[in-house]
């Protein structure tokens, strides 16, 4: 009666703001449920995800997420690909995945009170961003999450008078030259990481490192006369300073922006809420 036939149930598994049972992307009924178990001293575990409804499932063997903590109630022996005991304690189960989530949640809130200056160390993402500042998000949320975490930051608009369409670019800039965010119909489209930002790529490359380094780690960066700008194949745009010939600062931003459409700004709709 369980049918592992669909990578769609797989959707389960992303989003952790999300709360369990959540739709399920087979049927629609509100029964989808997630369960990890980590094996003991080893990064490797289990996965299922599998809907109470329509009993779509699926089972993975993967590495397990640091934010994961097996279920004291669960043991190893009574695991089987097929969901069907999970099934049973498919609530006690919502309910643990859930405590986590909220957990993590607080955690991360309570230590960001504690150290606001965190928010400047968060590796650069293309096409995402960071953990707090993701490429796509509303100005007033941005603005949210500077006020409660006590960042400093100063706004102002470049009304692009003359342009066709007139679209006005709003900017946020962060704690002295670390951040600065850039809207446009209030969403951020892109992410220059400057000076006194001290997180970088996961490749490796951050503000101030050298471009001969730079050129090692990243061979695809082909530099760009019009924008003075190295461009990266994989996302991200590094400015040089010429007197020290290292990074002055690392831009992300979103997809559409690659797209010879981009100023039509069409894109905006998909992104707002
Ligand atoms: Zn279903």
């Amino acid at each position: 009666m369980w049918s592992d036939s669909s990578d769609k149930i797989l959707e389960l598994f992303r989003n952790r703001n999300e709360r369990f049972p959540r739709t399920c992307p087979c049927c629609g009924e509100k029964a989808g449920h997630m369960f990890l178990f980590k094996y003991e001293d080893s990064e490797i575990g289990g996965g299922w995800v599998w809907c109470s409804v329509c009993k779509a499932y699926s089972h993975i063997s993967c590495r397990i997420p640091a934010w994961w903590k097996n279920m004291p109630s669960i043991a190893l022996e009574e695991l089987f690909s097929c969901p069907d005991n999970l099934d049973v304690m498919s609530q006690s189960i919502d309910e643990w995945v859930n405590s986590i989530f909220e957990f993590e949640a607080s955690g991360k809130s309570e230590l960001l009170r504690n150290h606001p200056e965190l928010l400047l160390t968060e590796t650069i993402i293309p096409y995402i961003g960071t953990d707090t500042f993701i490429l796509g998000m509303n100005l007033m949320k941005a603005r949210t999450i500077l006020k409660e975490n006590g960042i400093p930051f100063s706004q102002w608009i470049d009304p692009h008078k003359g342009c066709t369409p007139e679209i006005p670019w709003t900017f946020i800039s962060i704690a002295e030259k670390s951040i600065l965010l850039t809207f446009a119909e209030g969403i951020l489209f892109e992410i220059t990481f400057e000076q006194n930002y001290s997180g970088g790529l996961a490749n490796g490359i951050h503000i101030g490192t050298n471009m001969e380094e730079v050129n090692r780690i990243d061979p695809s960066l082909k530099y760009n006369d019009d924008d003075e700008v190295f461009v990266s194949r994989s996302g991200y745009w590094i400015e040089d300073d010429l007197d020290t010939n290292k990074i002055m600062s690392i831009t992300v931003f979103l997809p559409e922006i690659e797209q010879e459409d981009f100023f039509e700004y069409k894109w905006v709709e998909k992104y707002q809420p």
